[in-house]
């Protein structure tokens, strides 16, 4: 077998393992990096944030132009989907984002390995592949990601009974869709076939949806998609889901059977650490799967890192970006850091949601006493003039210092419109700068600075 050496060896091409490659690079490191698949940019670039984000662009984009057009005065005659050519937008965009990984990696003379990557014992990887190799390395970074939870009873066909990923490339639209999980996975897609046509049905073991979101914007939201037509039970508990005939039928706790086409399974993700090899370094695993690691990401085992969904906390793509950087750093520099505080999370349905920081619940349960500024987009001028005036802004400061602690927003562009509230958290920035800085006219921003200027009472368009 080949044997080859490396500085650093990063396990998984995700936005963890690959970010974390391109900045040992950057940092001088002879790196490389094992991925089990053809293309780069694992789940995200893949089957998840890129191709779930297409669809919801164009499947939104259709919506508007049946429902909505007309009524400013743009005929576009009758509004057919070609959901073929939907489907290959996406597919074309996932294509050009994997293959620019592939580029990048190119220009930082990063070594790629395709297989999968086994630890042989400490130090020691073997890439099992078309053509197996024994890579060395000194320091190596475990960034394997996550994969769907499976659910007792529901029996995952990969056609009828899916996943994200089977939701992500359905050849025909569903007439029913029954979604088990009303997280950010259940609600994303959801809304994309939702608004192709389907029927879409949303089961959620809690009494609400999104949970670890600010209650009272969990709320808005639920309306807010109710409205559009999407149906919710809350509270039950799926029991099984199976194929019959041509469809399917979902069971849960106290509702009859449904029928119905198709059945998403969106209950959450878990670590990926399958065929690892972790026994033969001797590093376990917590009761989830998860490795658990210290402030610089290392592990217990000497040398061995991890990074993104493999360790606890949010499974967001940017959060493992953050977490390679912070460890490569950490291990080049011995310097790396990253503010969990300041990590936003955005579910990109319409309204879109996003926060930063710590929900209202949060607060009162650590005691910290603060103010709620809060401002409807149906006050702000540009939000009417795009006609998309639902939803709000809510900044929670400090009643003592004004420190913003948490952001929370729900309306048009939200995920764009937190970058300025990361940015104050980030900086320890209080509600006073927010309000007292220059916000352009007319923009979605400045329902920012109107929730800013309401934490003390003195919000002017409302
Ligand atoms: P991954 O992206 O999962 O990458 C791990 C890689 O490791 C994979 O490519 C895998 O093939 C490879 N691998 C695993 N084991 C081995 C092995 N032994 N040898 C070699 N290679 C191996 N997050 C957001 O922030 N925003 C979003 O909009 C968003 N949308 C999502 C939509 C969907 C449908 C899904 C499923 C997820 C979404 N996420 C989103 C979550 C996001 O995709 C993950 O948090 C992110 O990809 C985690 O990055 P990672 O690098 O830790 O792991
Ligand atoms: P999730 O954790 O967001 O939601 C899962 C939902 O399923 C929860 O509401 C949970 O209460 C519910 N549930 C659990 N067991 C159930 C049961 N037996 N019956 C009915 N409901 C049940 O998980 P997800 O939506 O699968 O997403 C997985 C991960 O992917 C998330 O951690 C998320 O961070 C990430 N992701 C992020 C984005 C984004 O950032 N926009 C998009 C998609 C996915």
């Amino acid at each position: 077998m080949e044997e080859t050496q490396h500085d650093l060896l990063v396990i998984g091409a995700g936005p963890g393992g690959y970010v974390a490659a391109i900045r040992g690079a950057q940092l001088g490191l002879d790196t490389a990096c094992i991925e089990k698949a053809p293309a780069l940019g694992g789940t995200c670039l893949r089957i998840g944030c890129i191709p779930s984000k297409a669809l919801l662009e164009l499947s939104h984009r259709f919506e508007q132009a049946k429902n909505d057009y007309a009524g400013f005065g743009i005929g576009v005659g009758d509004v057919a989907l070609d959901l073929k050519k939907m489907m290959k937008h996406k597919d074309k965009t996932v294509t050009l984002l994997t293959r620019g990984v592939a580029g990048l990696f190119k220009k930082n003379k990063i070594e790629r390995y395709e297989g999968l990557g086994r630890f042989e014992g400490p130090g020691v990887v073997v890439v099992e592949g078309k053509e197996p190799v024994r890579i060395r390395a000194k320091h190596i970074i475990i960034a394997t990601g996550s994969e769907v939870a499976p659910l007792g009873g529901v029996e995952l066909d990969g056609e009828r009974i899916g996943t994200s990923t089977e939701a992500l490339a359905y050849p025909e639209v569903p007439e029913h869709l029954v979604i088990i999980g009303a997280g950010v996975i259940g609600l994303e897609l959801g809304s994309v076939w939702r608004r192709l046509g389907s029927r879409v049905t949303v089961l959620e073991y809690l009494d609400r949806i999104l949970p670890g979101l600010d209650a009272g914007t969990s709320k808005l939201a639920l309306k807010a998609f109710k409205k559009q037509g999407m149906e919710f039970h809350l509270g039950v508990r799926v029991t099984g889901a199976r194929p019959d005939g041509d469809g399917c039928i979902v069971e849960a706790e106290g509702l009859d059977p449904i029928s119905c086409d198709r059945v998403l399974l969106a209950v959450g993700r878990r670590p990926n650490t399958d065929g690892l090899g972790l026994d033969a370094i001797g590093l376990e695993t917590d009761r989830r799967g998860f490795i658990a690691v210290d402030d610089h990401y290392a592990t217990a085992v000497p040398g061995i890192y991890a990074i993104g969904d493999v360790i606890p906390g949010p499974m967001l793509a940017h959060k493992a970006e953050e977490e390679g950087i912070a460890c490569v750093e950490g291990i080049a520099t011995g310097y790396g850091h990253v503010n969990y505080n300041a990590i936003p999370s955005v579910v990109y349905t319409h309204p879109e949601i996003a926060c930063v920081g710590k929900s209202e619940e949060e607060l009162k349960e650590a005691g910290v006493e603060f103010t709620a500024g809060t401002f409807p987009f149906m006050a702000n001028g540009r939000a009417k003039a795009i006609a998309d005036t639902g939803g709000q802004v809510k900044i929670l400061a400090d009643a003592k210092t004004d420190r913003v602690l948490g952001v929370h927003i729900i309306g048009p562009h939200a995920g764009d419109l937190i970058a300025e509230a990361v940015v104050a958290i980030e900086f320890g920035a209080s509600s006073e700068d927010i309000a007292r800085s220059s916000h352009a006219h007319p923009t979605l921003a400045e329902a920012l600075k109107e929730a800013a200027l309401a934490v003390d009472g003195r919000a002017i368009h409302v």
